[in-house]
């Protein structure tokens, strides 16, 4: 059997390559990786732990939600969307300062905004994966504001993302704005958006651990370079992607993880509720949860 058919000796090969090339971030590779097909890098350093424990069902309308749009109860859409935004500035004005960032040889500025720059122009030439810079059009890095407070890390770019080099821009990614902007109250362009995967899958499948695990160091340089306060994982591969877990979407939700010191919601992905609008009104009960825990309710 050659390197090119064992997935996981090839995956411990780039691993190593990548912390020989002097990277802090990556998770290390364990011979454990033989023997599980789908088991996410077991000595990844970030660790999750209920710590703060939330009701999620505190003071929450269970009315129905519109299956055509995110729409509240009794509230209707309003052009001028910043009740909020004087909660949403950066909880640190010099977010670089929180982070060792002369130890990761990804964030390469203090400044977020040159430090995103920089950050995508080496996406943009990644040729980790395997198959997928073939099949990407372009790489899908992140959008929005670099200074965010709340960051929104969904699963892999899809055909509209894939087409237009921005995350969630589809008909979920229109959801998703409802959500932030109906439900949240609050400008899409206020929080910053961000997937697990840079480069589209073919046919939209799942990412697969070695994509994730090679694509783990760009998004935990983005976080990272952002220092939102929050994180919204939204689906079930971004959360047990960022906690490094096994447990379902459904046990994640209506818990505020701690991750790497980020407060951390888990909600459904926006082309779930699209499958399935009666889960809406729980997508809601998430959002309510993360907004008390921001002080924006
Ligand atoms: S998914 Fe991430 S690691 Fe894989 S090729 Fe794209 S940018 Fe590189």
């Amino acid at each position: 059997m050659t390197d090119s058919d064992n997935p996981n000796r090839a995956i411990a090969q780039a691993l190593n390559s990548w912390r020989l090339s002097g990277l802090d971030q990556m998770p290390q590779y364990s011979p454990e990786l033989e023997n599980n097909d789908y088991s996410l890098p077991p000595n990844a350093e970030c660790v999750t732990q209920n710590k703060d424990v939330v009701n999620a069902n505190n003071g929450t309308s269970n009315e129905e939600l519109s299956n055509s749009e995110f729409r509240i109860p009794n509230s209707e859409f309003t052009p001028a969307l910043t009740p909020h935004s004087s909660l949403l500035t950066p909880h640190s004005t010099n977010a670089a300062s929180s982070f060792n960032m002369t130890n990761n040889n990804l964030i390469e500025s203090s400044d977020p905004v040159e430090a995103l720059a920089m950050l995508q122009k080496r996406v943009a030439q990644c040729t980790l994966c395997k198959v997928l810079p073939e099949t990407r059009t372009q790489t899908v890095f992140g959008v929005g504001n670099p200074r965010a407070r709340l960051l929104f890390l969904g699963e892999a770019p899809g055909a509209d993302e894939d087409a237009q080099g921005i995350p969630f821009v589809g008909r979920s990614g229109r959801l998703l704005t409802d959500m932030i902007e109906k439900g949240m109250k609050i400008s899409r362009d206020e929080v910053y958006i961000c997937n697990v995967l840079r480069c589209r899958p073919p046919q939209n499948r799942n990412p697969l651990p070695e994509e994730a695990a090679f694509c783990r160091p760009f998004m935990e340089a983005q976080i990272k370079i952002v220092n939102p306060e929050f994180i919204c994982c939204l689906g079930a591969v971004a959360a047990k992607n960022l906690l490094q877990t096994d447990t379902s979407i459904g046990k994640l939700r209506g818990t505020i993880h701690n991750w790497q010191g980020y407060k951390v919601v888990c909600t459904y992905h926006p082309s779930y509720l699209l499958r399935n609008p009666p889960a809406k009104k729980d997508a809601w009960i998430d959002l309510q949860l993360l907004m008390r825990a921001m002080g924006l309710m």
